[in-house]
Order: C-alpha cells, then structure tokens, then sequence
C-alpha cells in the first residue's frame, strides 16, 4: 500500500516522497482517510508509530482544499495542535512545515520559556496552523494575542502525557474557548479513566483506530548501557566493534561536528565509517547508504533528523554515542534494531555529563535500562558532570541544562524550505535520504466505534456503518505510570514556572 491511495494531494505526496516515506505507517493507513472524512478521531498510537504524519498530512490537506485568503486578509488560525511538552510542540511544528513545504499554508509554534513578543508578532501576521503548549497557549488567549474564533480542527497530541503533567485544567480551559464547531483529533498512548473522561466530553463519536507500537517495542529490543568516561566514548566504541567484529553499525551523535569527527576517528583507528547529516549533500548521504546496506561500510554515524530518512530497518547494532536531549528521540533510534523478531541491540555509551538525560529516558520507556561496565573503561567515579553543548560543540555554547528552552524563538513558516534544524541539537536540517518504508510499524487492532456521548454541534457524520465499530479501544489499557513527563514543559496552570 502506497501514500498514492490515502487521497492525499499531489504537493502532499511529493514532500512524503522527498522524506523518504515510501509506505505508510498502520496509523496513517487508519488516520489520513478518517481526518480528511471529517470526522472526530480517538486514536490509540505511541510516539514511533508515524502518528505525527497521521494526523499531519489530512490535516494540511483538508486546509489546503479551501481557497488562499485574498491579498492583504490576514489569515485565520484554523488548526491547533496542542502537545505536552516544548519539544515535542517543536517537532510537530517541523513536521507540519516539512510535510506541507509544497502547500501556501502557514504555522507556528509557541511554547513557555521563550519570549512571547515573537510570537505575537507571527501570530498578528497571521498564521493557518499553530502548534502549542497549554500554558503558553492559555498565556496568548488570555491576553488575547490569538483568535481562535476560526478554528476547524483541533489535536490533542499525546494527551495521556498531558494528563499526566497535570495539564487538565488548562485544556479545559482552552476548550471551553473554542468554537464548538469543529474536527477534534485525540491521540494517546495510554487510555486512563481520565482520558477516556476527556474523549467522552470532546469528541463526537469517534472514528477510533489503535495501533501497536512499531515492532521494535522497546520490551523486544535489547537495550544496555555502558557507563564509560567521556573521553573514553570513542576508544571504546573501536574496541566494541573490533572484539565483537560488528558491520553495519548505526551509531548515534547529538551533533553533526560530533557526527563527522567521529567517523575520521574510527577511520583512523581502521573502521570504515561515514557520516550524514543536514550538512552533507544528497549525494554525499546516498552514497553512505548504499555502501552501508552492502555491507561495505562497517560503521554510519548519524543525527537524528538524518537518520529519519534512512531506510533500513532490523539493523543488529544501534549505538547511542551520545544520549539524545529529546528523549522521544531515543525510542526512535532504537526502533531501528530488532524488528520483527530480528536479533539486534541497542547501546548507550554513557558519561556523567549524561544521567539526567537517561533519567529522563527511563521514565518515558517506563523500564531501567541493565548496565554493564566494560573492563579497561570503568568510569572515574570522581568526574564531575560538565554541560552539554548545544550547537556544534564549539566552546561557550548554552547549557543544555534541564529546562532550559531548547529553542530561542518560535519559527514561522511560510510553507517553503526543507525542514530546518532541529531546534537544540544542532542538527542540521534534511532528514532526507532515500528510500525509507519506516517498516515494522505493527496494527495490532482496528477498533470501534464508541458511543456518541459528547458533542459539540460538529458536522454531518457520516453512516455509522463506515466506521469501524465497538468501543474496545476504550476498554482497559493500563493507565501509564510514573507520570511519562520526562522531557521539558510548560508548567500548568498550578504553578508558574517556564511559562
Ligand atoms: P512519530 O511517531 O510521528 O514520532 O514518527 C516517528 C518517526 O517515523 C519519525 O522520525 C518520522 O519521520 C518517521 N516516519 C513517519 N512516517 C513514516 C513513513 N511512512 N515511513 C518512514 N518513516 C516515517
């Protein structure tokens, strides 16, 4: 099954294509045809699973469909993407301007602990999409910087996690505000009581679709730590390799001069190894791939956002020489190993400097990552941790210290242009590559449909018989522990900080 099918525009397709994106995911399989019908959505999918362009891609599809604004008309926010925390509102919104770079549409991301001004100004100048954290969302309401009195769809992303960061009265509040007339799209990995509560009272009888996580669920991939000094990373990355006699290893760095100087010490130290990032042409990355997929390349050293176009699945070794400052993005990297029954391990070098960010980690997947110590690289207890630099590693840079901001300023789009750096990482921009089937994304039910018991005077549905039907999605799956709020927020309404 191809994106072809999925009624998504040609502009839609091209930008996919150019992504990499060559099969969709289980979730866009079930999402994109339900959101461009225009109906609610209850949608049970994990980060990992191709969500984002789930509900992304009908999104800018069905806002495309409607006529420009004339000349001089300001236009209207008609889509907000609420998000738990910061980070993730700055991936969607770089999903959004990548998906929709063909498209004329307009977004922006606003969240706290960043000047608000530049928002405002974005938000006077006019915007289609805006993708947000509750806090700073309510903080524009309330000083009334944006007009949602033109709004069409609404996405909770992720919402057991916004739940759980105790973000429920600031929905509320927000949803109290917005016009009742509209497409309202829930994801969450989890289906608590409180989030079936929520579902009941905003959306109107649901399309419900549930996937499972990609097959690489964190429980089937073999994850270890090794706690090593710093400057002992790179020693013994070669000498894992070489004892093990490793090929085809994906090894992970925070940053693209991480990336590059890493590949020309393993090439000195007689491990083949290349590296791609948003830095290195098409050309360039295309050629890495190849030689890595024959097997020619022992070792390819990646960003994040460029491994995202790399279209291998079930490699038997990823290495995390650097924890990712988005924990979300560990889950992906290791999803790259041990699909479908593959053999395949993740590991994680890790230096003091980094044990918030596996902290942060633990929490999101729920589970300790095992540790062992390898000998000849037991780490000096005594070290200090020092900051993680964010851009490039050049000296002087800002503390990646938890809770900083991780992005100066919202961006704007205006519907060109690749997607830009990650927001903190350094990383460049791209996320291109070929090929890319992101495959081994599980379905593992497609549910029903539940009662209607909400209702907000939304639009003509369509016969019940072209939903899928039942309420099981609803039923039973257990309530996430230990709060999933790893990763900076915005503060609820409760408290006050980061805002
Ligand atoms: P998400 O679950 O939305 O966070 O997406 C997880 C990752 O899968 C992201 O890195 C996406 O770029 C990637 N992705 C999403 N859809 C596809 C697809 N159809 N094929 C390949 N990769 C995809």
């Amino acid at each position: 099954m191809s994106f072809d099918s999925l009624g998504l525009s040609e502009s839609l397709l091209r930008a996919v294509n150019e992504l990499g994106y060559t099969v969709p995911t289980p979730i866009q399989l079930q999402a994109i045809p339900a959101v461009l019908n225009g109906g609610d959505l209850l949608a049970g999918a994990q980060t990992g699973t191709g969500k984002t362009a789930g509900f992304t891609l009908p999104i800018l599809q069905r806002l495309s469909e409607a006529p420009a604004p004339a000349a001089g008309v300001k236009r209207p926010v008609r889509a907000l993407i609420l998000t738990p925390t910061r980070e993730l509102a700055a991936q969607v919104e770089e999903s959004v301007r990548a998906y929709g770079k063909y498209l004329k549409l307009k977004s922006t991301v606003m969240f706290g602990g960043v000047g608000i001004n530049p928002q405002i100004d974005a938000l006077r100048r006019g915007v289609d999409i805006v993708v947000a954290t509750p806090g700073r969302l309510l903080d524009h309401m309330q000083q009334k910087t944006i007009d949602l009195s033109k709004l069409e769809i609404l996405v909770l992303d992720e919402a057991d996690r916004m739940l759980d960061m105790g973000f429920i009265h600031d929905i509320k509040r927000v949803l109290a505000k917005l016009p009742p007339k509209r497409q309202n799209l829930l994801f969450s990995a989890t289906f608590s009581e409180e989030i079936k509560t929520l579902a009941d009272s905003l959306l109107d009888r649901p399309a419900l679709i549930e996937v499972a996580r990609r097959n690489s669920t964190v429980e089937a991939i073999a994850q270890k730590i090794h706690p090593v000094d710093r400057d002992k990373k790179r020693e013994l990355l070669t000498h894992l390799i070489r004892q093990n006699n490793w090929f085809q290893v994906l090894v992970f760095t925070r940053t693209k001069h991480g990336a590059n100087r890493l590949a020309e010490q393993l090439t000195k130290d007689g491990i083949s190894a290349l590296a791609i990032h948003g830095n290195k042409s098409q050309s360039a990355r295309t050629r890495a791939l190849a030689e890595f997929k024959d097997n020619t390349l022992q070792v390819l050293v990646a960003t994040d956002i460029a491994a995202r176009g790399i279209d291998i699945d079930q490699l038997p070794h990823v290495v995390n020489f650097d924890l990712p400052n988005v924990p979300e993005d560990y889950v992906h990297r290791i999803g790259r190993t041990g699909r479908a029954g593959a053999t395949g391990e993740a590991l994680s070098l890790v230096c003091v400097d980094e044990h918030q960010l596996l902290k942060d980690i633990e929490r999101l997947i729920k589970r300790p990552i095992p540790q062992e110590v390898i000998a000849g690289f037991e780490p000096d207890l005594t070290q200090k941790p020092e900051p993680i630099l964010r851009r490039g590693q050049g000296g002087g840079g800002a503390r990646q210290g938890q809770g900083a901001p991780r992005q100066g300023a919202p961006k704007q789009s205006n519907g060109g242009g690749r997607p830009s750096a990650k927001p903190t990482n350094g990383n460049g921009g791209g996320g291109g590559g070929n090929g890319g089937n992101g495959g081994g994304y599980g379905s593992r039910s497609q549910k029903p449909v539940a009662a209607k018991t909400g209702g907000n005077g939304s639009a003509p549905r369509k016969p019940e018989g072209s939903r899928p039907a039942g309420a099981a999605l609803l039923g039973g799956k257990p309530r996430s522990e230990g709060g999933g709020g790893a990763g900076r927020r915005d503060t609820p309404r409760t408290g006050q900080r980061g805002r």
